[in-house]
């Protein structure tokens, strides 16, 4: 693709105004990174010709008419916290900034509705809401820093997920802008506020956990929950992988309403967190493992809810309670853990340049033993051939069946990467070892990512050839170039040019 051209520019400036349209390299330059490692290796081959900040839906029709024109890649970035390189510019092209697309325009407390721009940010989303008695409960580990265009867009998964929904079940319709300028609208049959309708087909999932290649979101309405009263994050140590297992189904088998989420942290990853996280550090070495039960709700329900579960957890499975100070600050720092780009010690406790990358697979309770024997096996034996390049930080499984705590989980092993000393071999091995990691995750009946996308080297080809092999590939191609005729949308991404061959 050549760069953009004087006249497309000239366009897009007379669209959106001069002062919204970005040629200078400094903040092309800036939104080519994402947190995933790949930057570190390839960010300059994806320097955007050309970044573009609109602010109403008529000017993302403005920016698509052009760019269908010019025949100009358009990739749409949100908070850019993505994992799975989703919002890279493969292909360069116009980076549609949807930053200053952030207005609440409207908050309905009878019908539990909010309609929003999609650059809002759930925090800022939250603050409005909370003065109602109202939230929206999208609660990712992110959820400072990643916004509502981009959950929508990777298809988010929510830490209370298994208590509130995850994104696909929290936006109830959407306004999108397609490839072509047009503007739809997606949800239960026609009905902004529906959530339940039988009409017509199930459009709106279609333009979730896309990763930008078939439309912008310009708008979205998004369902509201009762602010609960009550929270009680209860972590139990256990002695071993298996006993959390155990426990952990133990505590799905309850049937509770008010469980919001079970949570296991396994052996390495409390190996990892006593290394220096001040909840682990003070632990006995009989905690080896640990189980995380999440419950939300009114007073009474969780106080009942709680009774219930400390019996099972402490009187018949015999785990440790890590204490009321431990659970409220390791469940009130969930949105921090992951922030710091270099962080982590080394098994000889020395503080380790590497930076957090993290696998994830949806995986049902039965296989998680297999699969996590095997994602050890896998990352340990890299860490071993590529020493100083990748370490293993454990692994965390979370209940991410919407609204039931029991079932799949979202699985995810941690893998320290050195980015700063990585060396193209190095990329090499490690696309491999994400690849063998993804294979697992299809062997054990998985799905290769459970919020991520599997958009990256590595997890794309076995996403696309295998684990949607049977017929959902070819008809994803089909709908691709039916909306996107000339392939402007994030191309690059899915392995969805195949549609163009
Ligand atoms: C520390 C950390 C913790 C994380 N924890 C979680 C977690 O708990 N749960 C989880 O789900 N994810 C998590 N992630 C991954 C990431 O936060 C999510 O994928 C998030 O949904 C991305 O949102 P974003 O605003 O950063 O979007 P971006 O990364 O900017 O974009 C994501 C995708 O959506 C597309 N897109 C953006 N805006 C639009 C739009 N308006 N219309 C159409 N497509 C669009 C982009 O092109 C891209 O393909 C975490 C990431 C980090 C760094």
């Amino acid at each position: 693709m050549e760069a953009i051209s004087e006249k497309a520019v000239t366009r897009l400036e007379d669209a959106l105004g001069k002062e919204n349209v970005y040629p200078d390299n400094p903040h092309r330059a800036v939104r080519a990174a994402v947190p995933s490692p790949f930057p570190v290796c390839h960010w300059e081959e994806h320097i955007p010709d050309i970044v573009v900040l609109p602010k109403t839906t008529e000017e993302v029709v403005e920016i698509m008419k052009i760019a269908n024109e010019f025949k100009i890649p358009v990739v749409p970035r949100a908070g850019a916290t993505g994992l799975a390189d989703g919002a890279v510019p493969m292909r360069k092209g116009i980076l549609l900034d949807i930053k200053r697309m952030d207005e609440i325009l409207e908050i309905d407390d009878v019908n539990m509705t909010a309609t929003v721009q999609p650059g809002l940010g759930m925090l800022e989303l939250n603050k409005t809401l909370s003065r109602i008695g109202l939230f929206y409960p999208d609660d990712p580990a992110s959820y400072p820093c990643s916004i509502i265009g981009g959950r929508i867009g990777s298809g988010g998964w929510s830490l209370m997920g298994s208590g509130y929904g995850h994104v696909p079940d929290l936006v109830i319709s959407m306004e999108v802008v397609l490839p072509t300028g047009k503007v739809i609208r997606v949800g239960g049959g026609g009905g902004r506020k529906i959530r339940k309708s039988s009409v017509g087909y199930r459009l709106k999932d279609l333009f979730i956990g896309h990763s930008g290649t078939l439309g912008v979101t310009t708008e979205a309405t998004l369902d509201l929950c009762k602010k609960p009263e009550a929270e009680c994050p209860a972590y139990f140590g256990t002695g071993s992988f298996e006993e959390s297992h155990d426990l952990a189904l133990a505590l799905e088998r309850l049937g509770l309403k008010t469980m919001t989420a079970v949570v296991i942290f396994d052996n390495e990853k409390i190996e990892f967190l006593r290394r220096d996280d001040e909840a682990y550090i003070p632990q006995p070495k009989e905690v080896v493992s640990v189980v995380l039960a999440l419950l939300y709700g009114s007073e009474g329900e969780v106080l009942a809810a709680r009774k219930q579960v400390f019996e099972t957890a402490v009187d018949k499975m015999k785990a440790t309670y890590l204490g009321d100070e431990i659970a409220k600050g390791d469940w009130a720092s969930r949105h921090d853990r992951y922030h710091i780009t270099y962080h982590g010690r080394n098994a000889a406790g020395e503080v380790s340049m590497m930076s957090w990358h993290c696998e994830d697979a949806a995986i049902v309770h039965s296989e998680l033993p297999y699969v996590r024997k095997k994602w050890h096996e896998i990352v340990k034996r890299y860490k071993r051939e590529y020493d100083g390049y990748f370490d293993d930080w454990g692994m965390f499984m979370y209940t991410s069946n919407p609204f039931k705590a029991y079932g799949d989980y979202l699985t995810e092993v941690d893998i320290g990467v050195n980015e700063l000393e990585m060396t193209p071999e190095i990329w090499q091995a490690f696309i491999k070892m994400k690849s063998e990691i993804a294979a697992v995750a299809l062997e054990a009946g998985g799905s290769i990512s459970t919020c991520h996308g599997g958009t990256r080297p590595g997890d794309v080809e076995l996403a696309c050839h295998q684990e949607l092999a049977e017929g959902s590939f070819d008809l994803m191609k089909d709908i691709k170039k039916l909306l996107d005729p000339n392939n402007i949308m994030n191309p690059g991404k899915y392995l969805l040019d195949e549609a163009y061959q």
